[in-house]
């Protein structure tokens, strides 16, 4: 089993996260993409979405995909979500699959400042995607991960979802940045205060 994890806070899932999971599916012939949306320590968690509505939002994008799923571990688990440690937990209870991480390109340059980087490479495979803003510079990451980092194309688009919380808080329309369950599920929500 081949499963690629598309991690993110997904404040709100939008078509470069499903673009990006697509290409890593399509690329290197994966069984199923995780999404995994990561706990926002209450501290940090500022005007976006509850942790709740994040993953509402995640398993309304993915519905009807029956390749992609959505996993809670670290929202369940709370506290800052470090990386490492639900590899290990999910390593722990599926001993046969070979993991993947998907990454957009600002992701892919600060791999480094990952906690227990070293460690994560030996665990799974990065597959990193272009995004606008971000050079892809794989060489000038350090030598331990250079044969840990492999691309997936998609098609590059310019969206955020920081893009996405200041175009609502300005009036304007989101509708086809998100994919439409999504959109229809922040137009019922008030987490944007649409
Ligand atoms: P924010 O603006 O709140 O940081 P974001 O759009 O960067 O939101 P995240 O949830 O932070 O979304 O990102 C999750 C993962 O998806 C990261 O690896 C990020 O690099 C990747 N990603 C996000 N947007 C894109 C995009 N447009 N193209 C490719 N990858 C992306
Ligand atoms: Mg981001």
């Amino acid at each position: 089993m081949r499963i690629g994890i598309m991690g993110g806070t997904f404040d709100p899932i939008h078509i470069g996260h499903m673009l990006a999971a697509e290409a890593a599916y399509d690329a290197f012939q994966l069984d199923r993409v995780w999404f995994m949306p990561s706990h926002i320590p209450p501290h940090k968690q500022g005007a976006g979405a509850t942790g709740e509505e994040r993953l509402q939002m995640v398993r309304e994008a993915v519905h009807g995909n029956a390749a992609f799923e959505v996993i809670d571990v670290e929202i369940r688990r709370g506290g800052v979500s470090y990386t490492f440690e639900t590899i290990r937990e999910l390593q722990e209870l599926h001993p046969g699959i070979q993991f993947y991480f998907i990454i957009g390109a600002d992701m892919v340059n600060y791999l480094p400042h990952w906690e227990h980087i070293e460690e994560l490479a030996q665990r799974l495979v990065f597959i990193g995607v272009r995004r606008p803003g971000y050079e892809l510079a794989l060489h000038e990451l350090p030598a331990f991960l250079h044969d840990r980092v492999v691309l997936a194309e998609m098609p590059v688009v310019d969206i955020s979802s920081t893009d996405i919380r200041e175009r609502i808080a300005a009036g304007h329309s989101v509708r086809y940045m998100v994919p439409d369950q999504v959109f229809e599920y922040i137009t019922r929500g008030s987490m944007y205060e649409i």
